[in-house]
């Protein structure tokens, strides 16, 4: 069957993103790595790097929104303290899945938790967190204005939000060579590693529908942010956005 991601309601666009989840989490993480030829890699240690976790035993409260199988969290916690604490929220179950088990293979299991909930209606109270981090997931959210509300309400003042996403190549010559790889290699490459193009061809109409990345910033100032910044990966294939509840 032939599903036309563009136009589907609001309610059935989370549907069928979890359909997708559902179908790749257990090949997520080698397919990271086949399609972005261990770029991802790079582009979350980028985020790391900007989240500056404490070293020492302060306490320290991440949350990971659309944290799949754990890699924001599980890198955040190798270069943070013993006062670090991750939780990482996922409304796909099979995803948190995969993640736990990563997580206690890894002795990671007492700093990083898993926790199913809907990044639009988180059930966290109010200043929560000294840290809110979104990779390779608004983008999956249908309503990205309640899910920015909800990142500035769980977090404490003073702290950082931060959102790794694809976004628009601006590099002539770049962007037909990513149009290419795009329809031509994911959707191919996603059915032989995972039985399912459907879901890496959502991926590439997903990453096209994504608002550019000064119009996505004035979306993160709306929802409260102040200080709100953006700062272009590999030619624009990905954007690292930040912002500060103050
Ligand atoms: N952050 C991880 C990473 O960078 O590898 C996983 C990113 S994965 C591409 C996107 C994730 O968003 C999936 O695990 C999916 O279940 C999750 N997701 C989609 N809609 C969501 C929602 N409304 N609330 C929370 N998570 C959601």
């Amino acid at each position: 069957t032939h599903f036309g991601f563009r136009d589907v309601p609001l309610g059935d666009k989370q549907t069928l993103v979890n359909d997708v989840f559902h179908s790749v989490a257990r090949r997520y993480d080698l397919m990271n790595d086949l399609m972005s030829a261990g770029l991802h890699r790079v582009w979350k240690d980028i985020m790391i790097t900007a989240l500056n976790p404490p070293r020492g035993d302060a306490p320290f409260a991440l949350l990971d929104i659309a944290g799949g199988t754990g890699d924001i969290a599980f890198r955040a916690a190798k270069a943070a303290g013993f006062g670090f604490r991750a939780t990482v929220c996922d409304i796909n179950i099979d995803m948190l899945e995969v993640g736990h088990n990563r997580a206690l293979a890894q002795h990671l299991d007492h700093q990083v938790s898993f926790v199913e909930g809907n990044a639009e209606a988180l059930t966290f109270p109010d200043r929560s967190f000294d840290a809110y981090t979104i990779a390779f997931g608004i983008r999956n959210v249908p309503r990205i204005d309640a899910a920015l509300r909800e990142a500035y309400r769980v977090l404490r003042p003073g702290s950082r939000f931060l959102c790794l996403e694809f976004s628009t190549v601006d590099v002539p010559g770049l962007d037909w060579l990513y149009d290419q790889f795009s329809f031509r290699v994911i959707p191919p490459l996603g059915r032989a590693v995972t039985g399912d193009a459907e879901s890496y061809q959502y991926l590439v109409e997903s990453i096209r529908k994504f608002p550019r990345p000064n119009v996505f910033a004035e979306m993160i100032r709306a929802a409260g942010f102040s200080r709100v910044k953006w700062e272009s990966l590999s030619g624009g294939i990905v954007a690292l956005h930040s912002g500060w509840r103050l």
